[in-house]
């Protein structure tokens, strides 16, 4: 994890019951959720050791951002120089994933070109209403790695409009968690994960959620079950 900064604000129902609101409530910050800071590890990747050797050796993946929205405007006077570090950590692969692709065009370093081979993008899409919004726009745009995030799922959706195996490397499906959460029905997973094998894309069913429906009945998953049991489940797709 690489949270260079910390905070968000909801912009759409995915967002709800999400879990950097709930983790700041339970273990208190003396500053609400919603006011996007810096951290202490804004410049994590070129962290180095006594001997000066970088602490993250070559091929460590970062996952970027995951207290905060990477392309949120708070962030827009920061992000410059991420790029760089990015750019300076060639040797790593970093990723994202972003309610706000319809920002992301503002966001880009100018030697973005056609994407930097060292970055995937995810885009969320919780419901049919944001995936009409955000895959399009998502389509569109210089990505060389792209992916598309389904959680937490919300209801059916259907995604074959855009299901091109040559520019979308997996799609992944995943319940709510926590004591509020919405639950997830089974038979939505199945159907999407039936569109992707039709189209020959890469599907995975990272996670359960606190409450999933199958065969009409509502089945209670604690956190520390919810990626084991969506894995039980056998139903990925390599594409
Ligand atoms: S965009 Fe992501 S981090 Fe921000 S409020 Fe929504 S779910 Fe939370």
């Amino acid at each position: 994890m690489w949270n260079p900064w910390h905070g968000c604000h909801k912009i759409s129902q995915g967002c709800r019951h999400c879990y950097v609101f709930r983790e700041d409530a339970a273990f208190g910050t003396a500053l609400s959720s919603d006011t996007v800071r810096k951290t202490s590890s804004f410049e994590l990747p070129l962290r180095r050791d006594r001997k000066q050797n970088l602490k993250f050796p070559a091929g460590t993946e970062f996952a970027l951002c995951f207290t905060s929205d990477f392309l949120i405007e708070e962030a827009d006077e920061w992000r410059a120089r991420i790029w760089e570090i990015i750019r300076l950590r060639a040797d790593c692969r970093f990723f994202f994933i972003t309610k706000r692709i319809d920002r992301l065009v503002r966001c880009l370093p100018p030697d973005w070109h056609e994407g930097y081979d060292n970055v995937a993008i995810g885009c969320t899409v919780e419901n049919q209403k944001m995936a009409d919004y955000r895959m399009p726009l998502f389509m569109s745009l210089p990505i060389r790695h792209r992916l598309v995030i389904v959680a937490p799922m919300l209801e059916r959706v259907d995604l074959s409009a855009w299901l091109d195996p040559a520019k979308i490397e997996c799609v992944s499906a995943g319940g709510e968690s926590g004591k509020y959460a919405r639950p997830l029905d089974y038979g939505w997973v199945l159907d999407l994960r039936q569109q992707c094998i039709n189209h020959r894309v890469s599907f995975n069913f990272h996670q359960t959620g606190s409450y999933l429906v199958k065969d009409g009945r509502l089945y209670t998953i604690t956190r520390q079950y919810q990626h084991s049991q969506a894995a039980k489940a056998n139903i990925n797709f390599d594409g």
